[in-house]
C-alpha cells in the first residue's frame, strides 16, 4: 500500500462539482484522509458526515469555474467554498492549516492514493446513522483527540 502510494506520486487526479461548472485537479500524494463528523459538515452536506482529504495549495489547480466558486465563511477560521450553480461542498481552507486545503472525496472522478484512515469531531456524530468500520475515532474540543468509549 505504502510503496503503490508512493509509486503515484506526482500523478494528477481530477474531480468537480455536481453540474461540472467547476474543475479542478490535485497532484498526488494527498497528506492525509478522514471522516469529518462536524455539525458544520452536516448541514453544509445534509449528510451525517464528510469525506475530506488534505493537499498542499501547491498541489492544487483550479481548472475551471473561478467564477462559480462560492465562498462562506463558516466560523472565525475556515472557509468553505461551494458551486454556485448546483451547490456541490468542494473545499474548506482553515488559517488554521494555512499550508493545504481540504478537498470533498466525493467530488473526485478517480481514486485517491489513500483510503479514510479516521473519524474526526466523533463527539458531534449524528445519533440516526451507525459506523462499524474499526477506524481511529477522535473527538474532542479540537476534535483530533483519541476518544475513549
Ligand atoms: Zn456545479
Ligand atoms: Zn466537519
Amino acid at each position: 500500500m505504502e510503496a503503490k502510494a508512493q509509486g503515484r506520486a506526482g500523478e494528477r487526479v481530477s474531480g468537480s462539482c455536481l453540474c461540472g461548472a467547476v474543475e479542478f485537479s490535485v497532484a498526488l500524494p494527498t497528506l492525509f484522509c478522514g471522516h469529518c463528523h462536524c455539525t458544520m459538515c452536516q448541514r453544509n452536506h445534509g449528510a451525517a458526515y464528510v469525506t475530506w482529504f488534505g493537499v498542499p495549495w501547491e498541489q492544487f489547480s483550479l481548472d475551471k469555474g473561478q467564477d462559480q466558486l462560492v465562498r462562506h465563511a463558516s466560523s472565525d477560521h475556515g472557509t468553505r467554498s461551494f458551486c454556485g450553480c448546483c451547490g456541490s461542498s468542494l473545499f474548506c481552507e482553515s488559517t488554521k492549516h494555512s499550508d493545504h486545503v481540504d478537498i470533498v472525496l466525493a467530488n473526485m472522478h478517480a481514486s485517491i492514493d489513500r483510503s479514510p484512515q479516521f473519524h474526526f469531531y466523533w463527539d458531534d456524530r449524528a445519533d440516526w446513522t451507525r459506523i462499524g468500520d474499526e477506524l481511529p475515532r477522535l473527538g474532542g474540543g479540537s476534535g483530533e483527540e483519541p476518544v475513549e468509549e
